[in-house]
């Protein structure tokens, strides 16, 4: 039976130090009930606490990892919406090599997605997994893919094939590589004795609730905790609606079979319909999604968009708040300020590069926010960008005495005039696209 804030309550250490991130042991006792919060965040938890609450400060939805190297963690989720707390582990898109395609086919594939990663707002996006598929008639075929993947690539392997030998050969290839083991049929004592042999997960396909629930419980007597669901549906709504259900059914029913990661093969017949599914199902709860093919606009596409769902809403993406420089500036070099939220300032440094131009981009510590969100909650005004500018001594490092503010807050210009006497203060383009063009027009130093 679940227990109670208060039943967790007198379990805690009752010393209010606020160590937790809540300022009192009932607080957080009280978030552990609802599973907002997991135990392991209390430094000073008894083991008695510890043992008692078990299974009552478990995640929900546990959490698994594939690969050895370059590990994907999935799961481990604790809410609906990623603005009630945050979404923690990122979906893992996998890429499938099917044997047939052939050894040098998929070695230049597998160069290629080796070397396909965006750079966006500080961060190196790139896809998680291999999914491979012995779609051929020799087993020879799925034993040399997976030998090419584990030799030109650290990522983690999902073995997907239903010839129990070849399987198990090429589970000893990458036996040290906590692979996954993606089952198209339902769970026999073989596949409990492959997981727990080479500490593997298994990939559970079923067909309905009743199916998903009976082999999650089989594997979990067996004593299998890495597992991941495949509840099959090849309509987009259905599976959307079972993803969150089952998501549902681990967050707010306890219900135990169903909290673990969730997998979708994403099948479509044309790209266009590929990126909608896979948006789809990033946005509700698949944990990982395999993606027939390697495409990079459609990958670049799915990078983006992951990254802003899995990004913590409660904590912006920010950059160091200083002066940076952008390409060779001088001390008479133009200067150009935005806030420390991450987007702004790749953005705004990206087109003053484009622009050719040196310059002095200062970054104002507006607690990670954009410039409309900073102005708006009065931490980037006149009186904060000229006491910013002080407490950093711009005015020792540069000769320049013009600095260029963003379009969208043209109204600070007269206060930021006032609080920085004798500097010129410039309204700049709204967009940063606009930079490269702004530059040429207007004299700025
Ligand atoms: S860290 Fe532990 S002891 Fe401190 S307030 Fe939180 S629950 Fe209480």
């Amino acid at each position: 039976m679940a227990l109670s804030g208060l039943d967790i309550f007198k379990l805690l250490p009752k010393t209010n130090c606020g160590e937790c991130g809540v300022p009192t042991c009932m607080a957080f006792a009280m978030k552990l009930a609802q599973k907002k919060a997991e135990l392991s965040e209390c430094p000073y938890a008894s083991e008695d606490a510890k043992t008692t609450l078990g299974a009552a400060s478990e995640p929900p939805i546990r959490l698994v990892k594939i690969g050895s190297g370059n590990t994907a963690e999935v799961g481990n989720e604790t809410v609906m919406f990623r603005h009630e707390k945050t979404f923690f582990h990122q979906t893992g898109i996998a890429i499938e090599l099917c044997t047939s395609e052939g050894k040098n086919k998929l070695l230049e594939k597998i160069k290629e997605i080796e070397n396909y990663g965006v750079e966006r707002v500080g961060e190196t996006l790139t896809a998680d997994l291999y999914l491979i598929t012995h779609d051929s008639s020799d087993p020879e075929d799925c034993l040399s893919a997976i030998k090419l993947a584990k030799e030109h690539s650290t990522k983690g392997i999902i073995l997907n094939c239903r010839d129990d030998k070849t399987l198990r050969e090429g589970l000893e290839i990458i036996k040290d590589d906590r692979p996954a083991i993606l089952l198209q049929k339902e769970l026999s004592d073989k596949d409990i004795e492959l997981a727990v042999s080479f500490d593997g997960s298994l990939i559970l396909t079923g067909h309905s609730y009743d199916d998903i629930d009976g082999q999650a419980k089989k594997a979990k007597a067996a004593g299998l905790n890495s597992l991941i669901l495949n509840l099959e549906s090849d309509n987009l709504g259905r599976q959307i609606q079972d993803n969150t259900i089952l998501r549902r059914s681990a967050l707010k029913k306890n219900i135990k079979s169903f909290g673990y990661p969730l997998f979708s093969y994403v099948r479509a017949e044309n790209n266009f319909d590929l990126l909608a599914r896979a948006s789809a199902l990033i946005c509700k709860y698949a944990s990982i999604i395999a993606l027939p093919e390697y495409d990079k606009a459609l990958l670049y596409s799915l990078f983006t968009l992951r990254q802003n769902i899995f990004t913590d809403p409660q904590k912006p993406i920010q950059v160091d708040p200083k002066v940076y420089p952008v390409g060779d500036p001088t001390p008479e070099s133009p200067i150009f300020i935005t806030t420390n939220f991450s987007l702004s300032y790749f953005m705004v440094s990206g087109e003053i590069e484009n622009s050719g131009i040196s310059a002095h981009l200062v970054v104002a510590d507006a607690e990670g926010q954009s410039v409309l969100t900073a102005w708006a909650a009065g931490k980037f005004n006149g009186e904060t960008i000229a006491k910013f500018i002080k407490d950093i001594k711009l005015e020792e490092q540069v000769k320049t005495r013009k600095i260029v503010i963003p379009g969208f807050v043209s109204m600070i210009s007269g206060d930021l005039e006032e609080n920085l006497p004798g500097w010129e203060v410039i309204v700049g383009c709204q967009e940063a696209s606009d930079i490269p063009s702004f530059v040429k027009n207007v004299q700025l130093t």
